[in-house]
């Protein structure tokens, strides 16, 4: 067979040659330690937490080791194409602080080894496929769907391996006639490989492949041996072979992607190897996990679990860096101890390593993260924790605001509360509930939640507020302040001090806490609170005293 002839005949508009491209596309000028990653998303609208976890280990390999980190659009599959959808991908991203040095932006493309999308790719890809049809390791398979659904069932009936192989590949061995008169006859073809593995063999002679996944260690998996499609009927090339042809000419070092790729890893080794390419270093992530309701491992999925959705954590309101922070918490597993012997240095600090991470299954915990976003933003001034508030009402609560955006003094002042000395508060989780937790000092949203406790009567609360409210004096500083609710106390029968209540409870009708519980519910509403005095003084006096006398006036 004449290949040369085969490829001119399937190829008469390629004019380059493989070499032109390594010229257009050199290796790069980086030191030699210098890591160069890839997000490679597909655009379909639905930009997820793995994607969010991929680019962050990409984006730290990068960065850390003085590398480039950039961003490749594969929309070789139009059926799945969503408008907008790049722009999702490259908002949600920017939004976690994943920022790219290079590739498509919504600008154009940027940089030196573009296009960036595949879809304008499609020269390369041909003169490539037509590099390996002349080599003998590709062709042009004409067989229909039927005609493959009919190979399937044959090979099921006879639990044969499934697939395109061997005598199974009719077009393996089709004469330059026969493909000339299929093309003259208008018949599509898609182009396959022509694999070399070995398919005579019982499984245990079939030679195996080694490669080392930089999170999985020395794998060995038997070689491929389907003539897999390389290039569909539509002249787009699969998955397969674009990863290849890319991450070669993008000069990629290391390709970060999900484990469901390990099953294709044969493929991608033959076909680096029929091209004549050094494979990157391979890193296949773990698949994320969550423990369902009886307690069992497994994978988030789309359908059940909103918080595989990173527009999810946008509109909850959780802070980019709390999400940031958690992520490395389940990317490395020494990042918690790192955490807590470097407590105030920044996040990118760590040595993050493709070594600690799971190759078991990531286990991912919306708690977890409430309890490390706690964490993180008790460590954010309060000013930068308003404008995050005020941007998320702007996007997700726009009827709040106004309000917020009135309020400024008084809105930062809350988010503050209790967060100076050494046992900072940690109320804070993300700014759906930091509106809820602060809503109360609105009197739009102000309302009485809570019950009294029982050692109070609406009698005894009476009392307590008209009492409250005789010795009240803005000026009196926090021990004072309690001075007085202690003084109250005694007055009408609680104890001064809760143990003294717990030693004898007969003896009193509850305690101090009891009395503050009061005022607390006046001004809060609620009987959980910060402290009552820090509140009031962001409430200020008029709004104190007409909050004590309404609640006053319900008794
Ligand atoms: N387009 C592929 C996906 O969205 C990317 C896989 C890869 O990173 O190689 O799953």
């Amino acid at each position: 067979m004449d290949y040369n002839k085969l490829a001119d005949i399937l190829f008469p508009d390629v004019t380059k040659a493989p070499a032109d491209y390594d010229a257009v596309y050199p290796q790069r000028d980086l030191p030699p330690e210098a890591m160069v990653t890839r997000l490679g998303p597909s655009p379909t609208g639905f930009i997820h937490l793995g994607n969010l976890y991929g680019a962050f280990v990409d984006e730290r390999l990068a960065h850390q080791s003085g590398g480039t980190f950039y961003l490749r659009i594969e929309d070789t599959d139009d059926k799945r194409y969503v408008e907008g959808a790049v722009k999702t991908i490259i908002d949600s991203l920017d939004f976690f602080d994943i920022h790219f040095d290079e590739g498509a932006t919504l600008e154009g493309d940027k940089g030196a080894y573009g296009p960036y999308s595949q879809s304008e790719r499609g020269e390369i890809y041909k003169c490539f496929v037509k590099d390996l049809v002349k080599k003998g390791f590709a062709y042009p398979c004409f067989m229909t769907e039927d005609e493959i659904a009919a190979v399937r069932q044959e090979q099921e009936a006879n639990k044969l391996t499934p697939g395109i192989y061997g005598k199974y590949a009719r077009c393996r061995d089709l004469s330059i006639e026969d493909v000339e008169a299929n093309i003259t006859a208008g018949k599509p073809y898609v182009i396959r490989l022509r694999s070399t593995g070995n398919h005579d063999l019982p499984p245990e002679k079939i030679r195996q492949i080694q490669v080392n996944d930089a999170i999985r260690g020395k794998l060995s998996m038997p070689e491929n041996m389907q003539d897999i499609v390389i290039l569909k009927t539509t002249g787009i090339p699969t998955y397969h072979f674009a990863h290849v042809i890319d991450d070669h000419f993008m000069r990629t070092t290391h390709v970060v992607r999900g484990e469901e790729w390990l099953s294709s890893l044969p493929i991608h080794i033959e076909l680096f190897e029929k091209l004549g390419f050094e494979p990157p270093v391979y890193c296949h992530t773990a698949q994320l996990m969550k423990l369902d309701e009886n307690g069992n491992k497994r994978k988030l999925s789309k359908r059940k679990d909103p918080e595989l959705s990173l527009d999810y954590y946008k509109e909850t309101g959780y802070h980019p860096a709390a999400v940031r922070e958690y992520l490395l918490t389940i990317l490395n597993s020494n990042y918690e101890e790192w955490r807590k012997d470097n407590p105030d240095v920044p996040a990118d600090d760590f040595p993050f390593s493709l070594k600690k991470m799971s190759n078991s299954g990531a286990l991912f915990d919306l708690d977890k993260l409430s309890d490390v976003s706690k964490d993180t933003l008790v460590k954010i001034p309060a000013p930068e924790l308003y404008t995050f508030l005020l941007d998320w009402t702007k996007e997700f609560r726009p009827e709040l605001t106004d309000m917020i955006s009135d309020n400024q003094d008084m809105v930062t002042a809350a988010l503050d509360i209790g967060r100076s000395g050494n046992k900072p508060r940690k109320d804070l989780v993300c700014a759906s509930q930091m509106f809820d937790f602060i809503s109360f000092f609105f009197d739009d949203f102000f309302e009485v939640k809570d019950e009294l406790p029982e050692q109070v009567t609406p009698a005894d609360c009476k009392e307590i507020l008209a009492r409250y409210l005789d010795t009240y004096d803005h000026a009196d500083d926090q021990s004072a302040w309690f001075d007085k609710i202690r003084v109250i106390a005694t007055d009408l029968g609680y104890a001064a001090k809760p143990k003294d209540y717990k030693k004898n409870p007969d003896d009193f009708k509850g305690h101090v806490g009891h009395v503050s519980t009061a005022v607390r519910l006046a001004l809060t509403g609620k009987t959980q609170s910060p402290d009552i005095w820090e509140i009031q003084q962001i409430l200020g006096e008029e709004k104190t005293r007409a909050r004590v006398n309404a609640y006053a006036a319900t008794m």
